[in-house]
């Protein structure tokens, strides 16, 4: 008669180690697959600007380096693909370094709208470039945040770029910062190229672009939106996009405020 609870008591327990066990397996399997295509993303990325780098160089060696104008112009391929490789590896460390989230945030009490109104300033000679509007909206004089400023700015420059590099000359690019219900609103919206439906649930993921040629040729590295996403959910945020091909999209970001 004792026998039949302690057993059923211990095979109750070997079932719920062996769910556990189970479910490990699945999630270091994908774990590991994450893993794996990012090593395999984060190569190929880097390997197309190696390549050119190696090529200039190697026909510089060969020769071409008694042609002074061919000299020239492929010692600025070679520094332009270097810049491109610097800014790959930063863009891959920084994400690594949110995902992991390991170092404590520095915070100090900013003003939200005053940050925002500097982030756009940087954006001035690259707007117009392009002929491109920039206007600054908020419904407040002033937005205290405790928060680490340097992510804060990362989040706006991340999105303020793409509205640079996804809209055609003589675009409108909006940045506003609103004071909502228990929180903050950030909001970059442009009148850009847009992104279909299908894509918009991706952007997030690292690597992801719809146009992978327009993307590499302003700069892009697929991992700005996904540095950004990282960033508003360790600041217990989040963010939406809403985007109508050929219209324009609107990046909305919201950050709790604790008082
Ligand atoms: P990238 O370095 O390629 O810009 P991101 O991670 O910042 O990488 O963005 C991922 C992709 O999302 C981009 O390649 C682009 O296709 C799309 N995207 C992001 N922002 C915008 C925008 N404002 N307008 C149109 N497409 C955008």
């Amino acid at each position: 008669v004792n026998i039949i609870p302690y057993q059923r008591e211990r095979s109750g327990h070997i079932a719920h180690s062996s769910l556990v066990l189970l479910y490990d397996v699945t999630r270091n399997r994908k774990l590991e697959t994450i893993r794996t295509e990012f090593v395999a993303n984060a190569s190929h990325e880097l390997r197309t600007p190696v390549t050119a780098i190696k090529g200039f160089a190697e026909t510089l060696l060969d020769g071409a380096l008694s042609d002074p104008d061919m000299t020239k112009q492929f010692v600025e391929i070679i520094a332009k693909e270097s810049n491109r490789l610097e800014v790959i590896i930063h863009d891959i460390l920084e994400l690594s370094r949110v995902e992991k989230n390991s170092e404590p945030w520095e915070t100090q009490l900013l003003d939200l709208v005053a940050t925002g109104k500097a982030v756009l300033q940087l954006f001035k000679q690259a707007s117009q470039q392009k002929n491109i509007r920039m206007n600054f909206s908020s419904n407040i004089d002033q937005l205290m945040i405790d928060s680490n400023k340097h992510r804060l700015e990362q989040i706006m420059i991340n999105l303020i770029d793409n509205a640079i590099n996804y809209s055609d000359f003589g675009g409108e690019i909006l940045l506003a910062v609103e004071k909502v219900k228990q929180g903050a609103l950030i909001q970059v919206s442009d009148k850009g190229i847009g992104i279909p439906e299908a894509d918009q649930s991706r952007i997030f993921e690292r690597f992801y672009r719809v146009d992978k040629d327009r993307s590499r040729n302003s700069g892009g590295t697929g991992l700005g939106l996904s540095i950004v996403n990282n960033l508003v959910r360790i600041m217990e945020g989040n963010i939406q996009v809403t985007s109508v091909e050929g219209q324009g999209t609107t990046f909305k970001i919201f950050i709790p405020i604790n008082n």
